[in-house]
């Protein structure tokens, strides 16, 4: 950066090389001040006195121009990935699931326990003779897929979110220091 004199105001304005030959904004009075070439530029005196040199200076601002915008597509990664797990979570949330095949064995129990003595052996009879015959699947247990299913698709997401976010974080604290 060098030390640039508004015309307007008499304000030091600091200008980086890469604004040479275009112009600034005043932060005093907010006028437009141009910036002479490069050449000219460098006899100014200089803001940042700790920089060695040029070339060191311009690559730091390109390296942490270019991680800012790293920093900014993670970020945006994360957010699509945590909006995508939302959307997951809501689709999840909103399937009613009817039952389990906890809930469904259970049924099948209570309803077995009722039938007569007779009934049992002669469906005990049609197993031993024809095998058991399933629907396949039970439609509760293609609503449970459903759900799970949208499960799976939330955590993903999820995690993909964190690990953009977690990335962010490292390229963020990397620029800092
Ligand atoms: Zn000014």
């Amino acid at each position: 950066m060098y030390e640039l004199i508004c015309p307007h105001c008499d304000a030091t304005v600091p200008a980086s090389p890469a604004k040479a030959g275009g112009e600034v904004v005043c932060p005093a009075c907010t006028k437009n001040v141009a910036v002479p070439k490069l050449g000219e530029l460098k006899k100014l005196p200089r803001v940042d006195q700790d920089a060695s040199s040029d070339s060191d200076d311009n690559a730091a601002h390109g390296l942490s121009g270019g991680r800012s915008m790293l920093f900014a597509m993670l970020g945006a990664v994360s957010l699509l990935c945590f909006l995508g797990a939302a959307f997951c979570g809501v689709n999840w949330a909103s399937i009613e699931s009817p039952g389990t095949t906890e809930s469904h064995i259970e049924g099948l129990k209570e309803n077995y326990e009722q039938i007569s003595a007779s009934r049992l052996i002669r469906e005990y009879e049609d197993i031993t003779e024809y095998g058991v015959d399933i629907p396949q699947p039970y439609p509760y247990r293609a609503i449970e897929l459903r759900k799970q299913a949208w499960a799976n698709k939330a955590i993903a997401f999820g995690a993909a979110g964190l690990l953009a976010a977690v990335i962010a974080v490292v390229v963020g604290r990397r620029k800092k220091a």
